[in-house]
């Protein structure tokens, strides 16, 4: 079991603020400021390039991507950190085409997060070998698995309404017709027990600074079935993938094992942010996280709907079926998110009309939710939302 009132007391949580946008960017461990403190003035200040061997720096990316690894049942060895979620979507999917060379066909769906989309027809074109993106709705994706397809690349939790994919099934479907699957895990790595080894999973990917509260830029990670991964030539053949990367050669030659979907240099402070929040993680029973994920979205969905009735759920009522986010519907959703924010409940807008609200058991608690709820009761019973300065739409929504 973990206690989750422990865990809520190792987070800055800003006074008086009820933040339900852990799934687009986490809050700041207590122990990161000190950790990320430390690295810069004893490591990069007094190791300065010895930091790399002495204070461990090349071997953390293989080192977090197990302790990621544990949150969705990879096998030890397997995960890697570097890059962002945009990059891993691009190396994971250009390694799946490889392995089914006969077929032209990448199944996703238009609940897919765009990066994933632009990244996938930017590798199409790269490729020019006249592969084919088939964007399905998500209901149909499972009826679109057919023989034709070569890899089902999919975000298994819809960022927008919070709705998930049956990962154990899909990827069983892809494999039943020879295909391959790609996850992507952005918004279920630290939302909900992901098992990518049960599922057998050929491919995942996710970031780290949402549920995982990494910290802004922290890095993604990026699995590899091992079955797989001697047979993955990686497409974004950087120097620290190669075997010997200090011996210089002017041949590529893959590294053994994960590491050859190593790229570059690893951002060795955000990483020391991550490692801060990992040290939370490491604790998390993942099924216990579910559980009160599920009361909390299940307390949150009863209380605005009893109070708003002009809001519309956009998630899926069944627990069963969603994330650990709830969405609501409403035409000036933009504004009152805003209004929410100006009194301290913050969530987040995506066009064209959703209000976006993120669950995350490490902490946010049930009180949090009910003070959500009134606020929300508050902006929308008397409208005020309906105010000019809401309505100026910012860069980041
Ligand atoms: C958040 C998110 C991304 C973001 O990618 P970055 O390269 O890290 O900016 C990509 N895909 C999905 C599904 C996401 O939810």
């Amino acid at each position: 079991m973990t206690d989750f009132a422990a865990t809520k007391a190792l987070f800055h949580l800003p006074a008086g603020m009820i933040y339900l946008d852990g799934n687009s960017l986490g809050p700041l461990p207590k122990t990161a400021a000190a950790r990320v403190a430390r690295t810069v003035t004893q490591e990069w200040g007094e190791k300065v390039i010895t930091g790399w061997n002495r204070a461990g720096w090349m071997a953390q990316p293989e080192r977090l991507g197990d302790r990621i690894g544990r949150l969705i049942g990879a096998e030890a060895g397997h995960v890697v950190l570097g890059d962002t979620l945009s990059i891993k979507v691009y190396q994971a999917l250009a390694a799946a085409i490889d392995l089914v060379p006969d077929r032209k066909v990448i199944l996703t769906d238009s609940g897919n997060f765009p990066s994933d989309i632009y990244m996938t027809e930017g590798l199409i074109k790269a490729l020019g070998r006249g592969h084919e993106l088939r964007v399905m709705a998500p209901q149909d994706v499972a009826g679109s698995i057919g023989g034709d397809v070569a890899v089902v690349l999919l975000t298994q939790v819809d960022y927008r309404t919070g709705r998930l994919h049956d990962m154990a099934a899909l990827t069983k479907a892809a494999h039943g017709v020879g295909a391959v699957a790609v996850w992507d895990l952005a918004h279920s790595a630290g939302a909900i027990a992901v098992d990518v080894q049960g599922c057998g999973a050929d491919f995942a990917v996710g970031c780290t600074y949402k549920y995982l509260n990494g910290g802004p830029g922290a890095p993604a990670f990026i699995y590899v079935a091992p079955r797989h991964i001697e047979n993955c030539a990686p497409a974004l053949s950087g120097w620290l993938g190669h075997a010997a990367p200090f011996a210089f050669d002017l041949d590529y030659r893959p590294g053994s094992g994960i590491s050859r979907m190593r790229v570059g240099t690893p951002p060795v402070l955000q990483m020391a942010a991550l490692d801060a929040a990992m040290d939370i993680w490491d604790h998390v029973d993942m099924a216990a996280l579910r559980r009160t994920s599920i009361a909390l979205t299940q307390q949150f969905i009863a209380g605005v709907e009893a109070a708003c009735p002009m809001l519309t759920l956009a998630s899926p009522r069944d627990p069963d079926a969603r994330g650990s986010q709830v969405s609501f519907r409403f035409a000036d959703g933009y504004a009152a998110m805003q209004a929410c924010i100006a009194r301290n409940l913050v969530g987040d807008f995506r066009a064209p009309d959703i209000m976006r609200f993120g669950f995350t058991p490490l902490f946010i608690d049930a009180d949090d939710v009910d003070r959500a709820i009134s606020i929300i009761a508050d902006v929308m019973q008397n409208r005020l939302w309906d105010d000019p300065a809401y309505k100026a739409k910012a860069a980041v929504t």
